[in-house]
């Protein structure tokens, strides 16, 4: 009787309640009838029982519920892929779209957060994205706000820098330490946050230079790898860290590089420059393909500098401090 009343149901909602199973139910279920076998191993299970168990809504395009669910279940502490993202979607985010542009066009004018009242000019004003309320917000009042209730689960909105932050989850979402679904999730809500306006596209493409930036300066700067290959250019280390710590924040750098304290008194590389440290004198070493990216979006002021330059007997405690520098 149970099981004829079960097969009235439409697939969606045989799918919807196979979602809420637990694994071996499930298998038990599918054994049921040629139908119920068809739905049981359907991929949209899969996805019912990400949303049901998990809290999770989205993934990667190229790849199956299942897919997700098994690297899901993998991140029981939110590490990688954040739940709580899930609650964001293109009809929530319409009112803060309409502020988002708002702002824009008010640059580079009245940018209080309207709890304090402090200026944000160089911090930026984040929307905390929770049941419609646009209220602009310092990242301190949306941590505030966001700890008022319990159990409230918004996303921070860094409106200058286009970053999406979770208070629950403790980190930035779609960056390097987040799973690519949750990055491919957040660049779609990104978006269509911006797609409207010329400002707003534009802004997605500093976002984009950033996130590439980054990639560059992992792969490219200071690893062992570009020591070993040979084949290497020298930049200031105080230019490098204030590019890496804007990228950071999500903004790019700014040019030029100023390689100037790395010459000696006859414009050669100075042997007494060293790697490593935030001082003058300083340097970080790069790959070909970094340093002409740099040279070629940033502009550079003083000489270039490349392995050859560092040749002879005069940069032998050079190289050693190279050498004891521990780059991996
Ligand atoms: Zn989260
Ligand atoms: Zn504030």
């Amino acid at each position: 009787m149970a099981r004829h009343r079960l097969l009235d149901f439409n697939n969606e909602l045989l799918t919807c309640i196979a979602g809420h199973l637990e694994l071996e139910d499930l298998k038990n279920l599918s054994q049921v009838c040629h139908r119920l076998a068809v739905v049981c191993h359907s991929d949209a299970v899969w996805k019912e029982m990400l949303i049901n168990k998990f809290g999770v809504g989205y993934k990667m395009a190229k790849e199956s519920w299942k897919e997700m669910y098994t690297r899901k279940h993998d991140d029981p502490q939110h590490n990688r892929i954040c739940p709580h993202l899930s609650d964001v979607n293109a009809k929530c985010l319409e009112p803060y779209i309409q502020r988002y542009h708002q702002v824009l066009n008010w640059l580079p004018k009245n940018l209080n957060c309207r709890t304090c009242g402090q200026n944000q000019q160089d911090a930026g004003l984040c929307l905390y994205i929770w049941q419609g309320n646009t209220r602009l917000r310092c990242r301190d009042c949306a941590y505030r706000y966001h700890a008022s209730i319990p159990g409230r689960h918004g996303i921070m909105f860094r409106m200058n820098v286009l970053q999406m932050y979770c208070f629950t989850c403790s980190r930035l979402l779609g960056e390097s330490r987040g799973d690519q679904s949750e990055a491919e999730y957040v660049d779609h809500l990104l978006e269509i946050i911006t797609r409207d306006s010329e400002l707003g596209r534009g802004a997605m493409e500093r976002r984009k230079q950033c996130m590439d930036e980054r990639q560059l300066y992992a792969h490219d700067c200071d690893r062992l790898s570009v020591l070993t290959s040979g084949q290497y250019f020298f930049v200031d280390r105080m230019w490098i860290c204030s590019w890496f710590l804007r990228l950071c924040d999500g903004k790019v750098g700014v040019g030029p590089i100023d390689n100037t304290a790395l010459a000696d008194e006859n414009g050669r590389l100075n042997p007494s420059a060293r790697p490593r440290g935030a001082f003058s004198g300083g340097f970080s070493i790069v790959t070909p393909e970094l340093w002409n990216y740099l040279v070629e979006t940033y502009g550079l002021l003083g000489p270039a500098f490349g392995a050859e330059d560092a040749q002879g007997p005069a940069y032998d405690e050079l190289h050693k401090a190279i050498d004891n520098w521990g780059l991996t």
